[in-house]
């Protein structure tokens, strides 16, 4: 088999680096994104796996080649992915995919669980530690505290901004957990991400191995083109084949690992890639704006897709270029609109989605007046509803109940307010 290497997109020689260099190193060193030089096809048997963990087995194998022992790789898949992914159906042939059955409750428990896992594997076999430093103000930081609290060779070092996010929010990122320390900031976010930019470069840190976990890496990717796989296994099931896919989107990290699971012959019918009023996404598509004219982040009711400059354009673009215009639907779905269809989801179906979900299904209903491609869609689910309490009151909708949000209020904390000084971080880190 090739071996199947990695390379950055800036780099016109195309170095090749190892799945466990890119992954370690999550931006290449003259600042691109790694991109794989090759995209294995789907094992044949893939259709066989009984469930999420022994798929990722089959998926990864092809990626990873001989990295990592194969008993290894399915113990780390086993332990990361130990939740379910469920297919629930809606009226008028519409699916939602609930990808949000993770300890913290959104699609980003996939990545940060599955990259921790891996991250461990290869710092422990070289002997090596690292201090995970990020910064967050939405689902990254509590999927990140969670996914990598308690592995070996790995600490955390959170900063969120003080009052600057929601109750439930906080809880999820100050609970206590082994080897993870949350810091309230006080500032803003963007406080925030400049002390963790800082102490990257700090000569006082030097001697201290730090390494973040953004939505970049390659090893988030990898996981999520698992539950693509998923939902049309599971739809197949039901007799349903070729369904629309529609990704709420923000970064577009979600909707790349979609398109590469695509790439590796998943039959699939169109991607529509739904945003927020942070729209440069579907206006690049309808050729109303330059690749990178990228713009100032709006802030809306679904905040972890408020993202101006979406970090993965730049993935996308080296590899798919021009086929992105051919091949995608994308639309920009205003606040109102997703409120509205919040409200009529909960009427109409008697269920509860999250503002993310509603820009989903929203654009799902556009897609479905402009075309005549009239097939059955997926939406996906990126968090439970029970994240955005107020959201939902404010509608006159009572927050579902969820057993591990209800915990968190009982659980015991761990938070250190600092103020938004390279000085005070920097006594942290070394303590
Ligand atoms: C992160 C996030 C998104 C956006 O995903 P991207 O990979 O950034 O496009 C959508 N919904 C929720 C709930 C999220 O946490």
């Amino acid at each position: 088999m090739a071996m199947l290497d990695y390379y950055s997109t800036r780099d016109p020689n195309k170095q090749g680096y190892s799945f466990k260099e890119a992954l370690l190193q999550g931006l290449a060193p003259d600042g691109g994104l790694f991109v794989p030089r090759l995209i294995p096809k789907l094992p044949k048997t893939w259709q066989a796996a009984p469930d999420i963990a022994s798929l990722g087995f089959e998926v990864f194998k092809t990626w990873l080649g001989e990295e990592i022992p194969e008993e290894k790789l399915k113990a780390i898949l086993s332990d990361a992915l130990n939740f379910p992914v469920l297919l629930k159906t809606l009226q008028d042939d519409i699916y939602v995919l609930e990808l949000f059955h993770g300890p913290t409750l959104s699609f980003k428990d996939f990545g940060a669980r599955t990259m921790a896992r891996l991250m461990s594997h290869f710092l422990a076999e070289e002997g090596r530690k690292v201090t995970i430093l990020v910064a967050t103000s939405g689902d990254t930081g509590s999927a990140v505290a969670d996914g990598f609290a308690g592995q070996e060779a790995i600490n955390v070092v959170l900063l969120y901004p003080k009052g600057m996010v929601s109750e439930v929010q906080e809880r999820q990122l100050i609970l206590k957990r082994p080897g993870v320390r949350a810091l309230a900031v006080r500032g803003s976010f963007d406080d925030c991400q400049k002390l963790v930019k800082s102490a990257f470069v700090a000569e006082d840190l030097a001697d201290i191995p730090l390494s973040s976990a953004n939505s970049i890496n390659i090893g988030r990717l990898l996981p999520q083109m698992l539950y693509y796989l998923w939902a049309v296994k599971d739809l197949a099931a039901r007799g349903v084949e070729r369904a629309n896919i529609c990704v709420p989107s923000g970064n577009l990290g979600n909707f790349t690992a979609g398109y590469l699971a695509w790439e590796m012959g998943l039959e699939l019918g169109t991607f529509l890639i739904a945003h927020n009023a942070n729209r440069f996404f579907p206006d690049y598509l309808k050729d109303k704006r330059q690749a990178y004219a990228f713009e100032a982040t709006i802030p809306t009711l679904s905040n972890a897709m408020d993202v101006g400059a979406p970090s993965n354009f730049e993935r996308l673009h080296h590899l798919f270029g021009d086929r992105l215009k051919e091949q995608l639907w994308s639309l920009s779905i205003d606040d109102a609109s997703t409120k509205a269809r919040i409200l009529s989801t909960y009427q109409q179906e008697a269920y509860t989605i999250c503002p993310h979900t509603a820009v989903g299904l929203e654009a799902i209903k556009h897609y479905r007046n402009e075309s005549s491609d009239k097939r059955p869609s997926i939406s996906l689910a990126t968090a439970h509803p029970a994240k955005f309490p107020s959201a939902l009151e404010a509608l006159g909708i009572a927050s579902p109940k969820d057993a591990s949000l209800e915990k968190l209020f009982s659980a015991e904390l761990a938070v250190t307010e600092i103020s938004p000084d390279l000085t005070a971080l920097t006594e942290i880190l070394k303590s």
